[in-house]
């Protein structure tokens, strides 16, 4: 009688969940825990994630052009930022990535002018946020405003961004967890 299970199959399993897990590692979440990595994952695993989502989110945002991204964008700042430099440009862009990094946005855009190079504030958000939530746009609206006095990210910069939002680092969270469904071909909001 063949066995089910020896050492050697036992072996090979292994190798291929390690295989598996590698494959499709939480990668905007590679700044959390093990155990929140885990809890997520478990969530992944149950089809439970969307409907967390869901639940915390229940609808998209309605901004669907640059102009009413840009009005948006400017409330916020002069509510919390009206003496920081003017916004001359706030646009969706396609080219805009979000996979690496701080979500890999950017504020800054450098522009040559005869021999000078000039910083000029524009903000560019991916069109990837086109059709999310409204809090995990503002997250990022938020984050790029903060920008404005800060360049790096460190500790006042986060400070700017929870004065901004008290639920920053919670919304950030979430986006995360939505763009981690999106990839698995899971969005909850498509
Ligand atoms: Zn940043």
């Amino acid at each position: 009688m063949v066995p089910l299970f020896n050492v050697k199959n036992q072996h090979l399993k292994t190798n291929f969940i390690k295989f598996k897990s590698n494959m499709q590692p939480l990668k905007y979440l590679a700044g959390y825990s093990s155990d929140i990595q885990d809890q997520v994952q478990s969530l992944i695993d149950q089809d439970k994630l969307g409907q967390f989502l869901l639940k915390r989110h229940p609808e998209i945002h309605a901004i669907r052009t640059d102009k009413a991204l840009y009005d948006y964008t400017i409330d916020i700042k002069n509510q919390y930022l009206r003496k920081s430099q003017p916004l001359s440009k706030v646009i969706f862009d396609d080219k805009i990535s979000l996979s690496h990094q701080a979500l890999g946005l950017h504020s800054y855009v450098a522009r040559k002018q005869g021999a000078k190079l000039k910083a000029k504030n524009e903000i560019r958000i991916s069109s990837r946020l086109k059709k999310v939530p409204e809090g995990l746009l503002r997250m990022v609206v938020v984050h790029e405003l903060a920008h404005l006095k800060e360049k790096d990210h460190n500790k006042s910069f986060y400070q700017l961004c929870c004065h901004m939002d008290g639920d920053y680092h919670q919304l950030e969270f979430e986006l995360r967890l939505l763009l981690t469904l999106i990839d698995a071909g899971k969005n909850p909001y498509s």
